[in-house]
């Protein structure tokens, strides 16, 4: 093993080097399914399921769709918001030798024909709702088999009032397929499998477990090839890193979505691996959520800065106990420090700050959950894994403390872009340093910051200007919710900064007093020359904020004017 600056913050509870597992990513279903067997693995709107059941469901659908002729290596979208058969299909798929490919499922046609075709997908699992898009680009696609489930396969007698945030049009099913050859209905497939799984032989290390498109927030969507290897040690990482938590005691709130990578490994795969139970929710709203801590108790709640904002932000807040969370960590957007503050002052647990992306089965780098952290900071890279920063378009390592870009290294990177040999080759050295494009840098201490996007950084009359640390002096202001920065175009200074607000209620903060604020705590190169208020932001599945989004709609706002 190598050594490294951060490794002296490390607790004696987290080695810098760890033993993985060499087995498959749904060994662990078995395994939790043999050990705890009759604990309750899923909690969804009110309908429990353990994890022999949770187990048993997923060895029909390998089962069924072996049956319908997939073979080892074969592609399946997965195509569902969090629900019991989220889970059951992405284990099952792996069971029957497929690899996942997860599809969200806001994606319209043209985006859902794009991905089926780029990965060669044979079969989707989709929701009822979902049917038609998927009925619709079929002809045009790989696709040979669609399987349909609904809501109403869990939870057979709606009441809106039990499950207020499920809309009522959800529960009817639009199509009603047939039983045909190439469309199968969820419950067809549960009453007749034989659950009888053909045994497939798996190589973790080399083998695929999934084929995960990138956030889209950049370019083209591209296909990330995971190893089960690649993802079993992400999740060791994970369960190492939160020792203090113990197998088969704790409730996860699964907020995040499992089509996304964070929400899958450290939500699914890690409560998976530990026998925990989770709560599914497959829609964030504020009030439920609220509700459904207060309810369910849930002691770990991995998420995104924008989810912990809302929360805080609502204004029943206090009406609720939110005291069973113990650790938070948020990560795929900065997490403003004063949001950390509050947010532990309110729930009484760990909120710390953690980094990674989709190339890295997400997880590189965290705080201590327990140990030495540091605000603004994205903590110090996970055991095994390396991190440098290179001067910017360079191989070459840059100095202590300056800014460059965040490349890494370790069990975790992926094998590469699926059939983009020249893209892979761009991001990924040959002895296995992945460069995120993202630039930060690290402190004396080993400890990381990210400065921002590489792809972000606007350029005003000369002057860099890092979005991110504009929108930290918006976020400080107490009648701000939400501030995102981006460069507009400019006929004068090439590119100008211009910010879009969402107030706190009951705020009528005007742009001048805006304006007023910024010259005073920053230097005025970066004081945004355009304000724009909003009632919301346009944000990913996770809740990123899509900066892309709002830089599209100027740059077409220019090009028209
Ligand atoms: P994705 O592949 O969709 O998970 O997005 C990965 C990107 O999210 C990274 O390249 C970063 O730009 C961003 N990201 C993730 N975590 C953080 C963080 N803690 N702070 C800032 N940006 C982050």
């Amino acid at each position: 093993t190598f050594q490294r600056p951060w490794h002296k913050h490390y607790p004696p509870e987290v080695p810098v080097s760890l033993e993985y597992d060499n087995r498959p990513l749904h060994d662990y279903l078995k395994a939790s399914a043999e050990v705890y067997g009759k604990k309750k693995a899923l909690y969804f709107m009110g309908k429990e399921l353990t994890y022999e059941e949770l187990y048993d469901q997923a060895q029909s659908l390998a089962s069924y769709l072996q049956s319908l002729g997939l073979e080892k290596g074969d592609r399946v979208s997965i195509m569902l918001p969090n629900c019991p058969q989220s889970v059951i299909a992405y284990y099952g798929v792996l069971m029957a030798g497929g690899i996942v490919v997860q599809t969200n499922p806001l994606y319209m046609e043209r985006e859902l024909e794009y991905q089926l075709n780029d990965s060669g997908t044979k079969m989707i699992i989709c929701l009822d709702v979902l049917y038609p898009k998927a009925a619709n680009v079929k002809p045009d696609t790989s696709l040979e088999h669609i399987i349909v489930t609904g809501i109403k396969d869990y939870l057979p007698f709606p009441k809106n009032k039990i499950y207020p945030f499920i809309q009522k049009r959800q529960y009817q099913v639009l199509v009603k397929p047939e039983q045909s050859t190439d469309t199968h209905l969820w419950t067809h497939m549960l009453k007749t499998s034989s659950g009888d799984v053909k045994p497939v032989e798996i190589d973790p290390l080399e083998d695929l477990a999934l084929l995960q498109y990138t956030g889209g927030t950049t370019g083209f969507p591209k296909g990330v090839m995971l190893t089960h290897y690649n993802l079993v040690v992400n999740t060791q990482m994970s369960k190492k890193w939160l020792y203090k938590c113990k197998d088969g005691e704790e409730t996860v709130l699964a907020i995040l979505p499992f089509f996304h990578v964070y929400g899958m490994t450290s939500v699914m795969n890690l409560s998976v691996m530990m026998g925990n139970r989770m709560v599914l929710m497959p829609k964030f709203e504020p009030e439920d959520v609220l509700k459904v801590i207060e309810k369910q108790r849930p002691t770990l709640f991995p998420g995104a800065p924008t989810i912990y904002i809302a929360l805080l932000n609502h204004p029943d807040l206090k009406k609720y106990d939110l005291s069973s969370i113990e650790a938070c960590i948020s990560g795929s957007a900065p997490l403003p420090v004063e949001v950390q503050e509050r947010f532990e002052e309110v729930t009484g647990g760990k909120l710390v700050e953690g980094y990674g992306l989709t190339e890295t089965s997400p997880v590189t780098h965290s705080n201590f959950v327990w140990g030495q952290r540091v605000s603004g900071s994205i903590g110090v890279p996970w055991p095994d894994t390396d991190a440098k920063i290179f001067k910017m378009e360079t191989d070459e390592e840059s100095d202590h403390g300056e800014i460059g870009e965040i490349v890494v290294k370790g069990p975790q990177v992926m094998r590469g872009y699926w059939n983009k040999p020249e893209e892979t080759a761009q991001v990924l050295s040959e002895d296995g340093w992945f460069r995120t494009g993202d630039m930060g840098y690290m402190n004396e201490d080993g400890y990381f910051y990210i400065v921002d996007r590489k792809k972000d950084m606007i350029i005003a009359g000369g002057y860099n200007i890092y979005p991110r640390e504009v929108e930290e002096v918006l976020y400080e202001h107490s009648e701000i919710q939400e501030a995102v920065i981006v460069g507009v175009p400019d006929p004068y200074r090439g590119e100008t900064v211009k910010a879009f607000i969402v107030k706190k209620q009951g705020s009528d903060i005007t742009e001048d007093e805006l304006n007023e604020y910024c010259r005073k705590n920053m230097a005025a190169f970066k004081v945004p020359r355009l304000y724009e208020f909003r009632n919301e932001l346009p944000k990913t599945a996770v809740g990123k904020i899509l900066r892309r989004t709002l830089i599209e709609e100027e740059k077409q706002k220019y090009e028209e004017s």
